[in-house]
């Protein structure tokens, strides 16, 4: 994981680094220190990618940091059964190194036997509603019980990643459940940075040139100067272009 890994290779942080930096933890301070106050738990949604290895280690610099009674934040990942080997291993390494408790999550094994059995192993390529009804079962609904009893989530999103994202904000308030997308205005370049910077273990797919973590039949790897979310349902057409989310981080 050192500085000649494919990662390394592209860790050029922008010139306000330093700033992004502060501001990022400005926000995941100021929401730790307010939930905490008030009694409140938040939560961060970790696909094991990049962005979410940082926010993770952010975390657990602040909890440090910040030396609270009780730390009112946690992490969770939705093991949707199609996960890569690599994100696995990933997952095992931190849920023992950490100093986060970690929660996982899986789809209702009922749910997800009986779609296969019905559609088949690679029905998500088939349809945009079957691949949609794929992901209800598998990230959807799991993503409801995960955040149960939170009144708010830290998520890896930044606007650089595609167009559908341009408009996110650090904090988002506009749904009961606050949202914070602390990385927000970080490039590619400033996430690896931090990742090699600090020595944080990361998916070993980044290295093989997976830019977004998702589900094994879903993903590939991605070529110079494709979108950062070209790998994701690759083989939907521009119609589906607009919709490549799993259903995550779409609005009510
Ligand atoms: S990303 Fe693919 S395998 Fe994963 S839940 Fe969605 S359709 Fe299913």
């Amino acid at each position: 994981m050192g500085s000649l890994s494919a990662l390394g290779l592209q860790a050029n942080a922008s010139k306000n680094f330093a700033e992004k930096l502060a501001n990022t933890q400005a926000v995941l301070r100021h929401a730790l220190q307010d939930h905490a106050l008030s009694n409140r738990k938040l939560t961060q949604a970790s696909s094991l990618g990049a962005e979410d290895v940082v926010i993770t280690h952010l975390l657990e610099t602040l909890k440090a940091e910040l030396g609270l009674a009780a730390f009112p934040a946690d992490v969770f990942v939705l093991n949707t059964g199609k996960l890569h080997a690599e994100t696995l291993a990933l997952l095992a390494l931190s849920e023992a190194t950490s100093t986060l408790a970690w929660r996982v999550f899986e789809p209702v094994q009922e749910q997800a036997i009986h779609f296969v059995k019905t559609n088949g192993e690679l029905a998500m390529r088939e349809s945009l509603d079957l691949r949609k009804a794929c992901c209800h079962i598998r990230k959807v609904e799991p993503l409801g019980r995960a955040l149960m009893g939170y009144s708010a989530w830290i998520t890896g999103m930044r606007s650089e990643q595609s167009a559908a994202r341009a408009d996110v904000h650090a904090v988002d308030t506009s749904e009961a459940r606050t949202k914070y997308n602390p990385l927000v205005d970080w490039t590619w370049g400033d996430v690896l940075h931090y990742i090699v910077t600090n020595n944080v273990p990361y998916n070993a797919l980044h290295d093989k040139f997976y830019p977004s973590i998702g589900c094994e039949p879903c993903t590939r790897a991605v070529s110079l100067g494709e979108d950062f979310r070209a790998g994701r349902w690759w083989w939907e057409s521009k119609e589906g272009e607009s919709a490549k989310e799993c259903g995550l981080h779409v609005k009510a």
